[in-house]
């Protein structure tokens, strides 16, 4: 069991900043704000279908742990498309399920298989880091599109023609770029949701996870190869995922209590116990990343303002 440490994706390209020399102002068809796989994905398809589209964030590189670890097989389709040929360098695994468990140390055994996905059996486990590097060498690619990466969005003023504030994260230039379409693709957050002022309807209540990811072969683990474990432990509820990813081979989302000691929680040797049920050589697990995701379901009352439209994280969250 190794500490974390930083995922980078082999043959990734360094994109240096050259914030001095460029120009942060101009007219667009359709201007997407936030670079993770919604954004980088609509903005392919609007330039594919002709426009000229300018595509926004802040940060300057793809968010470099993995966060989700399976899709739907209709995002997939959407994600093959997009990349066309580069598809194929694309890391996937069939994701099933989920399935309910009682007892850890039984998963051969499933209490219950809910119908929560109405295509369970074709989902597939990803490496988001990894998706999203080919999706941004993609947009690199496409002539219609103007990538601002190292640029933060400040202000969003919706007129009958969308305009928005931008600022250069290391220059601090300012600039204005404005279009017909605005797509907010900027995650749970979601600066152009609060910008356009559209309300959030909260489905739950507030859980936190302590998520463990792991390379580590699936032949030591337990568990149904891709398939999503629930597993109901009257001491703490946890989904359990044996990827099969060389970049991935296993999730662990662990409940955390409330008012429980959180650090302590995430000590290496804790960490040991907690997935030690679930493999049976340690020494063959390597921990990519231990982080605590905190989540609260929404979906927001109104997709579309005006010209606005929100996709992705910016409009649901409901894991
Ligand atoms: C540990 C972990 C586990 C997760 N597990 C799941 C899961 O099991 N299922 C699930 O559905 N989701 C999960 N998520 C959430 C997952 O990350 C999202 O579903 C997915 O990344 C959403 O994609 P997106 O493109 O909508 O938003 P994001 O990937 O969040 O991308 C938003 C982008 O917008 C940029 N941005 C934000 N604000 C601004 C601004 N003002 N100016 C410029 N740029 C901006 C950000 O830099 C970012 O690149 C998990 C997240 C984490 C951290």
């Amino acid at each position: 069991l190794l500490p974390g440490r930083m995922l980078r994706c082999a043959g990734r390209p360094e994109r240096r900043p050259h914030a001095l020399v460029r120009e942060l102002s101009g007219r667009y068809d359709a201007v997407v704000v936030g670079c993770g796989p919604v954004g980088a994905t609509a903005a392919i398809l609007l330039a594919d279908a002709g426009m000229r589209v300018a595509i926004v964030d802040e940060s300057w590189h793809p968010f470099p742990f993995p966060r989700v670890e399976s899709v739907d097989s209709a995002a997939l389709s959407l994600f093959r498309r997009v990349l066309g040929a580069e598809a194929e360098k694309l890391s996937c695994a069939p994701a099933s399920g989920p399935a309910v468990y009682t007892d850890k140390s039984r998963l051969d055994k499933p209490t219950v298989k809910p119908a929560l996905y109405a295509d369970a059996e074709s989902r597939a486990s990803i490496f988001q880091p990894q998706l999203e590097d080919l999706l941004r060498s993609a947009l690199e690619r496409h002539a219609r599109v103007h990538e601002f990466f190292g640029v933060s969005a400040r202000h969003l003023a919706n007129e009958a023609e969308p305009a928005l504030m931008v600022e250069d994260v290391i220059s601090g230039k300012m600039g204005t770029l404005s279009a017909t379409y605005l797509l907010g693709c900027d995650g749970a957050h979601g600066f152009v949701r609060v910008q356009s002022g559209l309300q959030l309807r909260v489905l739950g209540s507030p859980a936190s996870f302590l998520v463990v990811d792991a390379e580590a072969p699936l032949d030591g683990l337990a568990g149904t190869s891709g398939e999503l474990h629930l597993v109901a432990d009257a001491e703490r509820p946890l989904v359990y995922a044996p990827l099969g990813l060389r970049e991935l081979g296993a999730r662990w989302q662990f409940g955390i209590r409330p008012g429980e000691d959180v650090p302590a929680l995430r000590a290496p040797e804790r960490i040991r116990t907690l997935i030690a049920p679930f493999v049976a050589q340690p020494e063959r697990v390597r921990v990519l990343q231990h982080t605590v995701y905190a989540h609260t379901p929404f979906v927001a009352e109104r997709w579309r303002t005006r010209n606005v439209f929100l996709c992705g994280d910016s409009v649901h969250s409901t894991a």
